[in-house]
């Protein structure tokens, strides 16, 4: 199995790693040449506006769009939800806008800005969350799944091919959301 990694900035090395412990293999995207056929993708955390205006600037928006409206599995952590949510702060959103959800950005404000926590995601006990200036699902259409609730906010979904998770799975050593997400291409 082979997962593409949007590496373009943020939080893409730890996937890797996180995919390798799984036993995927991955390769990273920085640019449109880095494109190939993949069972998955990743979206990792970061700064969502400076992928967005990158995903652009390099042309990959279009072809990713693509793939993902065609049901290729994705996964996208925290900035990556931030890309995939069909609004953002009760805005359209400027990215993919393939998932029927609204996401709050830097939803625990500058205080709350980074936490952990242990919570359930699915059936999955005591997941490690590690959270860093951290979105959260403040609605989710009937069809999407959820997955982890933290403090009655939504933390983690899924619909169809997409997965989200508010939290970095990728920052503990716990591949379970991983796992959980290859499964998902299986
Ligand atoms: N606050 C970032 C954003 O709005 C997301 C933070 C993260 O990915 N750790 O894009």
């Amino acid at each position: 199995m082979k997962i593409g990694v949007l590496a373009l900035q943020g939080a893409f090395l730890e996937h890797e790693q996180m995919l390798e412990k799984a036993g995927a293999s991955s390769f990273e995207i920085r640019q449109k040449a880095d494109l190939q056929d993949m069972d998955g993708l990743i979206l990792p955390g970061g700064e969502s506006t400076v992928m967005n205006k990158l995903l652009r600037e390099l042309d990959i928006f279009n072809a990713l769009n693509n793939l993902i409206e065609n049901g290729l599995p994705v996964f996208g952590t925290c900035a990556g939800l931030l890309l995939l949510a069909k609004a953002v702060n009760n805005r359209g959103s400027a990215c993919f806008a393939s998932m029927p959800i609204t996401a709050r950005r830097n939803a625990y404000g500058r205080q709350l800005g980074s936490f952990f926590t242990e919570e359930r995601f699915g059936t999955i006990e005591n997941i490690p969350m590690t959270f860093i200036r951290a979105p959260y699902i403040e609605n989710a259409d009937s069809r999407v799944e959820i997955l982890s609730v933290v403090n009655d906010n939504i933390v983690a979904a899924r619909y169809k091919n997409q997965l989200v998770t508010s939290f970095h799975p990728e920052l503990n050593d716990d591949i379970r959301v991983h796992e959980y997400f290859l499964n998902m291409i299986k």
